[in-house]
């Protein structure tokens, strides 16, 4: 096992990997920004070392700084957490230049998957389903062509993109190359690579995602699945697992297909192999994200599997601990991303200090954060301050346990999402479990009709 794991990230994963490496007994290194000084993590950790300012560019993404501080502390692996450098190639690659276990698939992978069209083209030569699409786009004529073949409405898609962006959704021919231009755009700022490429847009479909385990050895386990169809401009508000839409026959398909996805680049370490699901119970391969998710918890709870335990000891070269068959789904998990944002102004941003903080507990009820009261909240990093799961035996329990935990959150001082979320667990559509990624925009365009009533 590690000697010492070194964690490059910030927030509630750092925290959740701090946790999970003292159960085994690891020592930990935290690597802060001179605006998280007083971060949880930092105080959690074994030793914490400053490696930059505020900006993410100058800290959590400067990799000599990481590398450096590594070699310093006597770190033997590195954990990325999500975001920041967890699915670059190249940083993994630096990490086992230098000597150090990278705690996550080879850099191999990540190139292979971290390249949406490229990634497509491998999926379609394994024969997995993947949406109807195009190459990269490299002419407008021929693009407009293929468009027309596959019918609109269709989705550009920059290769490198994530996080929603660099992603337009197009109605008709007419608005394509526009669409196409600004894709290019965003995606060269947001990921320095311009290539976009299309996909047919499927009509309010389900947003289905697997978890998968795959170790050194070959062995890949997967368990069960997630539904992240409630969504805000693509990026996930509310997780639930299993999906509401997914009986036994589709899951262990979804299952199957997600473990073939994994053993076509011969994957190591934690992923999730994305789909998307529609009203037939047909599913195409939608991507693979090549690191721990934000959501992982859900799957933990309704499994019994510490993922991020099994991360690390896959990385330390150890065979998974379970085999397909140990695995079993109990019960039902839901989580909400709690974020410093202000829902009445567009989700805004809302940067400050936390005057006053009670997290919600008791049976089934689990809360993941770096925050605290007195906790300031830098304006620079992203705005999620906590996920909150529940999970009961049935879903309605664990919806109604959620509305429970929602309701005794008490986070003051600052914006938070809190109320919008009270407020969607009561829903009657999300009650009945009856959405898909249209969710919201139906659900918005309901309150506000009920509103102009009152
Ligand atoms: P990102 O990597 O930026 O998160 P994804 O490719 O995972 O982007 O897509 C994010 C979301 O966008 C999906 O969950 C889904 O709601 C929507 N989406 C993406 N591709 C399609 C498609 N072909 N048809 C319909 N919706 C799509």
């Amino acid at each position: 096992m590690f000697k010492k794991v070194l964690i490059a990230n910030r927030g509630e994963v750092a925290v959740r990997v701090i946790r999970a490496c003292r159960e085994i007994g690891i020592p930990t290194v935290a690597v802060y920004s001179d605006a998280d000084a007083d971060s949880l993590h930092v105080s959690l950790a074994t030793e914490a070392y400053c490696i930059g300012p505020a900006e993410s560019a100058k800290s959590y993404l400067n990799i000599p700084a990481i590398i450096s501080t590594a070699l310093i502390s006597g770190a033997d692996a590195i954990h990325p957490g999500y975001g920041f450098m967890s699915e670059r190639a190249d940083f993994a690659d630096v990490c086992t230049q230098h000597g150090f276990a990278f705690i996550g698939p080879t850099a191999e992978s990540i190139r292979r998957m971290g390249d949406k069209a490229q990634a497509r083209e491998t999926m379609k030569s394994k024969d997995i389903p993947i949406t109807p699409g195009t190459d990269i786009i490299t002419d407008i004529k021929a693009a407009k062509k293929m468009c027309r073949k596959i019918g609109y409405p269709v989705i550009v898609k920059a290769t490198a993109g994530g996080g929603g962006k660099g992603m337009r959704i197009v109605e008709k021919e007419e608005d394509l190359e526009e669409n196409i231009v600004f894709c290019k755009t965003e995606a060269q700022r947001f990921f320095g690579n311009p290539a976009v490429y299309i996909e047919k847009y499927l009509v309010n479909p389900r947003h289905i995602e697997v978890q998968i385990l795959a170790d050194k050895f070959g062995n890949v386990v997967y368990l069960g699945e997630r539904d992240c169809s409630i969504q805000r401009r693509h990026q996930k508000l509310i997780e639930e697992a299993p999906s509401p839409a997914v009986n036994e026959k589709v899951r262990e398909k979804l299952g199957k297909t997600a473990v073939k996805v994994a053993k076509a680049v011969k994957y190591e370490g934690v992923g999730t192999v994305e789909f998307l699901l529609d009203k037939n119970n047909d599913f195409y391969f939608m991507e693979m994200n090549t690191r721990l998710q934000v959501e992982h918890g859900i799957s933990e709870m309704i499994t019994n599997i510490d993922i991020v335990r099994e991360q690390i000891r896959i990385a330390a070269g150890l065979p998974l601990s379970i085999t397909q068959r140990d695995i079993s789904i109990k019960g039902h998990a839901i989580e909400c991303r709690i974020n410093a944002e202000d829902p009445d102004r567009n989700f805004l941003p809302a940067a400050g200090t936390i005057t006053g903080y009670i997290a919600p507990g008791g049976f089934g009820v689990r809360v993941d954060s770096h925050v605290y009261s007195g906790y300031k909240i830098p304006p620079y990093y992203d705005s999620m301050i906590s996920k909150l799961m529940c999970w009961a035996p049935t879903r309605e329990e664990a919806r109604r346990r959620m509305y429970r935990a929602l309701k005794e959150y008490v986070i003051t001082g600052v914006k938070t999402t809190l109320p919008f979320y009270q407020d969607l667990i009561e829903d009657e559509v999300f009650t009945e479990g009856k959405f898909d990624t249209g969710f919201l925009e139906e659900y918005n365009k309901r309150k506000a009709e009920k509103n102009n009533l009152q």
